[in-house]
């Protein structure tokens, strides 16, 4: 943020160092792609241009009918003319601000909606930005461009082209009406101008640095307070007997900041001594010059124009100061256009194929043909991934944190696509197929279960928009959290999300569940969560999740050995490649990587299981569950 220094009326504004050495680069391109905002809107900018030639002219026009006032009325000592011309002044001056009026108007009309195009162009994009781009993305960055990035768009509109036009148009007709009246005063005028603008910047400027260095000493104390007033830099002072020192040190900088204080509180004295002393020397210059050509060389100048001379002198100070400040704000305001195209110019990387297929019948197989994967080129994070998950059954994916296994189900709803080789949904590359329908297709629990802002109900017609009543209960029922609704005392209309129910990380996951249930898709997946959850909402989940496995094609990213068993075939990842894959009892045989795993996960999950002894029997092969008789 530029320092706030230099604003108010008639006060003169700077762009930061920062400002100055990132000015962006203004092309035909960028203008003409600002101006097709405008275009759509083209008659109603007709008319704000009327509006200010029109409302420009009529407010400078008292101050020509005050010539009149003066020759015609209080000269001649004519009592008609004068109320004429006063009536007349009152009403130009009323429609000036009444037309002023409209103009704001339309001007508002039209900046609020290329706003709302921009938002709504801008929320759209986003919406089809891969997940690497809010990965890779501050959030807050991405919000403040659809906000204030884009609210300062319709400030753009409403003040810097409409104060450049209407400040162009006043000085134009001002200076045409004193050329006409009497052009060596009016080349008077022109000339006090420079008189009365380059002092008013250099005030300005000095102003400014000062506000700069003072906000800077203000951050330091800051610091400081901040630093060693915190119960933990008090306790560093005390014991390092530092008392004296860092007391010093504050007094340093706070005397520094009431002298910067009192120099910026003169600075914007001299700036008025300096303004007021040049703003009449003009109207002077005017006067003397005026009188001495009507008295010493008989001019048919009269004092009602000299006086509508000044008067309109007085008039474009305003605007020419406003002109000579442009700059700052129009720098700035392509730099807020060039901020939002760069953004409109992110190129949407995951998007439907153009001849994109939506299956007549669907099996959901899935199958990974040699599927290389990097979040950033240079560091590859699958290698060489092949496997085969037949519709209807269930393959768990185990390693180590890091090793790739959540990246590997993200391939499959196209939230990333494969750097190398292919993802296959019932033998069509995932790329291939609508999009849509894919997403349709596969729901996935993952750690960080996310609910929205809203009810129970909501978040479960998220899923399924016209789920009935019945459907959501029998949904809640099979994820093992119905119970739990129903004791709410407003059962499914209980607030949730982080402005409601306060639910335990079991609870969200369960109904999350039940919100996948409803979507009804064809793969499930689970990303178990691995954050410590208590053992009964473990198994409640456990419970949920068990007989969809059973009787779905599902992946699992597991870390229980309950769930481990309960895969057709469990595939062990490190460093992005499969290293082993199988049976449990055969892969802790082998004595590689799983053995390992088995050693120092799961073996301590099934010390904490209540069922211990029965896996221990079908682990150890005594009695194993689906090999009866070995
Ligand atoms: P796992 O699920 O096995 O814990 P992940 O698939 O989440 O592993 O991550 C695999 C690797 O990819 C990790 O080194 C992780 O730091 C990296 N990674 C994950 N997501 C991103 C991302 N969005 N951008 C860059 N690197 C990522």
């Amino acid at each position: 943020m530029p320092p706030a220094g230099g604003r108010g009326p008639g006060m003169a504004r700077f762009l930061s160092e920062e400002e100055l050495e990132n000015q962006p680069k203004v092309t035909p391109a960028l203008l003409k792609r600002i101006f097709s905002y405008l275009w759509v809107y083209r008659f109603r900018f007709m008319l704000v241009l009327l509006c200010i030639v029109v409302s420009s002219f009529f407010t400078l026009l008292p101050s020509i009918l005050t010539g009149k006032i003066l020759d015609e009325g209080l000269l001649k000592k004519d009592l008609t003319a004068l109320v004429n011309y006063i009536l007349l002044s009152l009403l130009v001056t009323f429609l000036a601000n009444l037309i002023g009026m409209v103009e704001s108007y339309f001007n508002t009309w039209i900046a609020q909606h290329i706003t709302y195009d921009m938002r709504n162009h801008m929320y759209g994009h986003l919406q089809e930005m891969s997940q690497s781009f809010f990965t890779t993305n501050n959030q807050g960055d991405i919000i403040t461009r659809m906000t204030s990035d884009i609210d300062g768009v319709q400030s753009t509109i409403t003040n810097t082209f409409s104060s450049i036009l209407s400040n162009s148009v006043t000085l134009i007709i001002a200076m045409i009406a004193m050329f006409r009246k009497n052009w060596i005063l009016a080349l008077i005028g022109i000339v006090v101008v420079p008189l009365f603008t380059l002092p008013t910047r250099k005030a300005g400027k000095t102003r400014w640095s000062l506000t700069k260095e003072s906000q800077e000493c203000n951050d330091e104390i800051n610091g400081i307070l901040n630093e060693t007033l915190s119960v933990s830099g008090q306790l560093l002072v005390k014991l390092f007997g530092k008392e004296k020192t860092e007391y010093e040190r504050y007094e340093k900088v706070n005397h520094r900041m009431i002298d910067l204080n009192i120099k910026e509180r003169m600075a914007g004295r001299w700036f008025f001594v300096v303004l007021t002393t040049f703003t009449s020397i003009g109207p002077m210059l005017i006067y003397l010059v005026g009188g001495i050509l009507m008295i010493r060389h008989g001019s048919d100048l009269t004092v009602g124009d000299v006086t509508v001379m000044v008067a309109l002198l007085g008039k474009m100070y305003m605007p020419i100061n406003s002109l000579l400040n442009i700059k700052v704000d129009w720098v700035r305001s392509m730099a807020l256009f060039t901020r939002i195209f760069d953004y409109f110019d992110i190129p949407v990387e995951i998007k439907n194929a153009p001849d994109a297929v939506i299956p007549e019948k669907v099996t959901g197989d899935v199958r990974f043909e040699n599927v290389g994967f990097a979040y950033e080129e240079g560091h590859p994070i699958l290698k060489n991934i092949s496997f085969e998950l037949k519709a209807g059954n269930s393959v768990a994916i185990v390693g180590p944190s890091g090793s790739g296994k959540s990246t590997i189900i993200n391939l499959i709803p196209r939230l990333y696509d494969v750097g190398s080789g292919s993802v296959r949904f019932d033998g069509v590359d995932v790329r291939k197929l609508d999009l849509g329908f894919l997403r349709s297709r596969i729901g996935v629990v993952s750690q960080e279960t996310y609910l929205f802002n809203g009810t129970i109900r909501d978040n479960l017609l998220y899923a399924k928009p016209d789920a009935t009543q019945e459907e959501m209960i029998e949904a809640l029922k099979k994820a093992n959290i119905y119970e739990f609704v129903e004791k709410q005392e407003k059962g499914l209309d209980t607030m949730v999300g982080n402005r409601g129910l306060k639910l335990s990380g079991g609870e969200k996951q369960r109904i999350s569940i039940a919100r996948i249930l409803l979507k009804n898709p064809t793969i499930f997946v689970f990303d178990e969560a691995t954050s410590a959850l208590d053992s009964i909402s473990e198994q409640k989940i456990q419970e949920a999740i068990d007989p969809i496995i059973n009787s779905h094609t599902s992946i699992l990213i597991a870390h229980r050995l309950s769930t481990i068993l309960a895969a057709d075939e469990i595939l062990v990842v490190k460093d992005g490649a499969i290293v082993e894959r199988g049976q449990h009892k055969e892969l802790v045989k082998q004595g590689g990587v799983y053995a390992e795993l088995y050693e120092t996960q799961f073996s301590k999950a099934l010390e904490d299981d209540d069922g211990i002894s029965e896996l221990e029997e079908y682990i150890w092969g005594t009695q194993p569950a689906d090999e009866p008789g070995e």
